[in-house]
């Protein structure tokens, strides 16, 4: 993509809200629009990372075994009448419908799912089931904050399994953590499995996936002693700050899982023959990822002064090639030209570039959008490169800079991807 056909821009100044750094950077750099508290537009440079976190997800869930759906995320209360849940759920928006009907927005979608796979399963031969989605959720948190972190309309994986017995399932819920793991590894993100109350439907623990770092609400607890992690709901509280038994930092919560148990498929009476013609209950697991919420914390965890330092497999494009203007109208045809036969040459290959092709852009301002939008290789074509028949290559890890001839740099960049 040129850039001077994006539409956004770069802003030099953080919004005044902005109160942390994937807030301010995603804004600043025109990744994110805030249209309100916890509610954002993603952009085309925004929208590209989300997509490929979303796809990278995808793809997991898929080597799992489970399959994508798209339910609606307008939701009749009806269904929370079986599961008791319409005044329980405390960040549930309720809407009112035409003929005095009322509605929820999908907050989570056992209540929609349960009944949609109960319409297939007939026997414990057709368990187990395993389906997903990728949809927008809407929660009415209280207080919306920290850009991506917490919005009110966010994206959210969810997955529900369905099983015949109890050994089945946590031979699944074990597969799903490793899943989880991949995830959150190809993103860039390290992240621990730590043990959390099942909340209300279980006396198991759910397990929370978490990525320790400052701008965290969270708290992870690890035993020194055994190195187990622990989320801070099942620490007693007098050990809340116990430092000399537990190892404790902040940390972002990128995932949830939960055993349900039988909780929802007996509020819909889903119930299966079994091998020997008896009904057996249905044991269910959920399983929840958001992909904005790791997008954000990508950003809070990869970021300097400068800007943003996007992993290769999120960043909108890999490549972001900066042609430098020149007064002299001879110089700057040249470096037109070779930067388009590279822009060229590189999307041949199937690299991703967005190019710098600005003109009259000064250098320091191309070099300055350049980190705070934070794309992995910054390749540099001036009337200096030129003079060498090379590209300035730089990777933004890194403060090395090397000159690569115009004749191997596409073949390099291709190396480098594979890499
Ligand atoms: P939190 O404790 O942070 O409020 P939660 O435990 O209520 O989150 P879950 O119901 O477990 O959230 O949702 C599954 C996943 O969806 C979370 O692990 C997180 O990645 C994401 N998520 C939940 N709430 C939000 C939100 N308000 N904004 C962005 N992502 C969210
Ligand atoms: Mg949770």
């Amino acid at each position: 993509m040129k850039q001077s056909h994006l539409f956004t821009k770069t802003r030099k100044d953080a919004p005044a809200d902005a109160d942390s750094p994937n807030a301010r950077l995603l804004t600043q750099a025109g990744f994110i629009s805030q249209l309100a508290a916890g509610i954002y537009t993603y952009l085309p440079l925004g929208l590209r990372v989300l997509d490929k976190i979303k796809n990278i997800v995808r793809e997991e869930m898929d080597a799992l075994g489970a399959q994508e759906v798209l339910m609606p995320a307008l939701h009749p209360k009806h269904l929370y009448d079986s599961t008791d849940r319409w005044d329980k759920i405390d960040v549930m928006f309720k809407l009112d419908g035409a003929g005095g009907k009322k509605y929820s927005l999908s907050s989570t979608a056992e209540e929609v799912v349960t009944p949609l796979v109960k319409e297939f399963v007939n026997s414990y031969k057709d368990l187990p089931v395993a389906v997903y989605q990728i949809q927008d959720k809407f929660r009415n948190e209280p207080r919306a904050k920290s850009g991506l972190l917490r919005g009110r309309e966010f994206s959210m994986k969810d997955l529900y399994s369905f099983h015949a017995d109890e050994a089945d399932f946590l031979d699944f819920y074990e597969k799903a953590k490793v899943a989880y793991l991949n995830v959150y590894t190809r993103c860039g993100l390290d992240a621990v499995v730590t043990a959390a109350s099942g909340g209300v439907f279980t006396e198991k623990h759910s397990h929370e996936f978490q990525v320790a770092t400052d701008a965290g609400e969270d708290h992870i607890y690890i035993d020194r002693a055994s190195g187990e992690v622990m989320n801070r709901e099942i620490i007693p509280e007098e050990d809340w700050k116990n430092e000399e038994k537990y190892e404790i930092k902040k940390s972002i919560e990128v995932g949830n899982i939960f055993p349900l148990e039988c909780r929802f498929s007996e509020a819909f009476k889903m119930k299966v023959p079994g091998a020997d013609g008896k009904m057996v209950d249905i044991i269910m697991g959920c399983y929840g990822i958001g992909p904005s919420r790791v997008m954000g914390s990508i950003v809070e965890v990869h970021n300097d002064e400068r800007g943003m330092i996007w992993p290769k497999s999120v960043a909108p494009f890999a490549v972001h090639l900066l042609s430098l203007s020149s007064k002299d109208e001879e110089v700057q045809n040249r470096i037109d030209n070779a930067s388009e036969d590279l822009y060229q040459g590189l999307k041949d290959v199937g690299v991703e570039v967005l190019w710098d092709d600005r003109p009259g852009v000064s250098p320091g301002a191309k070099f300055g959008d350049a980190d705070l939008i934070g794309l992995p290789l910054r390749l540099v074509i001036s009337q200096k490169t030129l003079v060498d028949d090379s590209v300035e290559w730089k990777e933004r890890t890194s403060t090395d800079m090397n000159l690569v001839k115009l004749s191997d740099i596409v073949a390099s960049v291709d190396a480098w991807m594979e890499e």
